[in-house]
């Protein structure tokens, strides 16, 4: 053909063994580079220059390139930006990226098993679902409970709201109403419209002065809500909300579920996995009452990005909703026992998406787990009670998972500067947020590799950046970006 004017020969995509070794062998140079200078990266990267941007956006040529040049390339683009893998990271919430799920991810693409159904891979679908009936145990659920892997809980959580929809509404469900507070994630008012609510269907129940929901407050709402003919449906508790790491009185809002037959879902994305531990399942009571649950393994089991788990008491609502019968895929038939997961959820192609969870469960043990998670509980204790002890510094709530926040005494540009100066010295990425206008900092310890000496190394910027009244940072810090 004319356009091919390089002559690439028709076999070109297929590789010898010993190029894929010298590939791998090149990428496992990367992958401990990578680990062994996480401990020292800078929170974070340098800012990505304009004409970088050209080059990393270099469309492909039609000749081949070289894997050396291209995992180089790769490696230099990756050192912009926030480092969400080190030990520094307390911003939005971090989960920090197990290496032995990014080499499960690798294993998983490499056979490339289709497990929309269950059928052509019956023994992969099987391990994950081995994973999801685990889950459904530590969240108390019942024999008949399951779930979906998914790529992160906005897609469970647009799957459930899709699905109780169709289940509690039918085909009519203008006049259905959902129930959040202000600090519930946007996950759910996106889900919500996606589904097709008008935004006014989304009722935002006042909160308590704790920031937890006023169950008397949503009881009300929900009277008023019937009497003027519409049709509440769907209570959403918040396990550890995005902003404060705090939990909605789930025991209530399951009792409230129950009187009023409202489907209660809890978006546990942030804070179910502490379910692991004790004091999370202590924290957690009543999660176990919830006829949906969605969990971010990318967060709290420190999973690399893109992985969400929902769990539900009866998966058949998400049949009823999903499962569709096509003729070109009618020989696949059922494997015996095993879900078909194409009908529990929106997608239909998915990767083996439960080797991600499995070899790193498996492989270290939940026993890991639940230490690493109690450990972050005693972390986010101890950094508030440093943070209470800090001149300059006010620390409005106690955490109860491992999200502590606090601001500057001056005010929401002092809290803003402060943020400034904790980043310029490279020690610590936070992030910030605005609860009931006033402008808060919050330091998530979840990443696996933050440990007892970065939390320390944070807080004393911190101490340092709070007692300077200077808004420019000095160079000693800067020194150390
Ligand atoms: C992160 C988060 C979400 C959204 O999850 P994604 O995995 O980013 O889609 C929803 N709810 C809460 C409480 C979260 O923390």
């Amino acid at each position: 053909m004319d356009g091919v004017a390089t002559g690439a020969d028709v076999g070109a995509l297929e590789t010898d063994s010993q190029t894929v070794a010298e590939w791998v062998d090149a990428a496992g140079r990367y992958i401990t580079s990578f680990l062994d200078g996480l401990e020292d990266a800078p929170a974070i990267g340098p800012d990505l220059p304009v004409d970088m941007v050209g080059r990393f956006a270099m469309p492909p040529k039609e000749e081949p390139g070289r894997f050396d040049v291209l995992l180089d390339t790769f490696g230099d683009a990756a050192r912009y930006g926030m480092e969400t893998a080190g030990p520094r990271h307390f911003a939005y919430i971090p989960g920090g990226g197990l290496v032995s799920s990014a080499i499960a991810e690798l294993l998983a693409r490499l056979v490339n098993r289709q497990t929309a159904l269950a059928t052509p891979a019956p023994g992969l679908v099987a391990m994950e679902q081995g994973v999801l009936r685990w889950l459904c145990t530590e969240f108390g659920q019942p024999a008949g409970a399951g779930g979906l892997v998914t790529t992160g809980a906005s897609m469970a959580t647009l799957c459930v709201v899709a699905a109780v929809r169709h289940h509690r509404l039918g085909e009519d469900f203008g006049n259905g109403t959902i129930y959040v507070t202000e600090h519930t994630h946007h996950s759910v008012a996106k889900a919500a419209r996606i589904a097709g609510f008008r935004p006014d269907r989304l009722r935002i129940v006042p909160d308590t002065a704790d920031l937890r929901m006023d169950v008397a407050a949503a009881t009300r709402q929900i009277a008023a809500d019937r009497a003027a003919g519409l049709r509440p449906f769907l209570l959403v508790g918040t396990a550890g909300t995005t902003s404060t790491g705090t939990v909605d009185p789930l025991l209530h809002l399951a009792a409230l579920a129950r009187r009023e037959d409202l489907w209660l879902h809890v978006d546990a994305a942030y804070g179910g996995f502490f379910q692991l531990t004790q004091r999370g399942r202590d924290r957690l009571i009543g999660i176990e009452a919830a006829d949906s649950i969605a969990l971010d393994p990318h967060k709290g089991l420190f999973l690399p990005h893109g992985t969400g788990v929902l769990l539900v008491r009866d998966p058949g609502v998400l049949r009823a909703a999903f499962a569709e019968d096509a003729p070109y895929l009618r020989d696949v038939g059922a494997a015996a026992m095993l879900p078909n997961f194409a009908d529990l959820g929106i997608e239909l192609t998915r990767e083996f998406r439960g080797l991600r969870l499995w070899l790193p469960l498996h492989l270290h043990g939940v026993a890991a787990f639940r230490a690493a998670l109690d450990e972050k509980l005693d972390l986010a204790a101890h950094a508030h009670d440093e943070l209470r002890r800090m001149k300059g510094v006010h620390v409005p709530w106690r955490p109860e998972l491992s999200t502590v926040t606090f601001r500057d005494v001056a005010g929401n540009t002092a809290t803003h500067r402060l943020l400034e100066q904790i980043h310029a010295s490279g020690q610590a990425l936070l992030s910030s947020t605005s609860v009931r206008g006033q402008h808060v900092l919050r330091m998530c310890v979840l990443s696996h590799r933050s440990r007892a000496e970065h939390v320390d190394d944070a807080l004393e910027v911190i101490r340092d950046a709070a007692s300077r009244d200077s808004p420019v940072t000095s160079g000693v810090n800067r020194d150390r970006m």
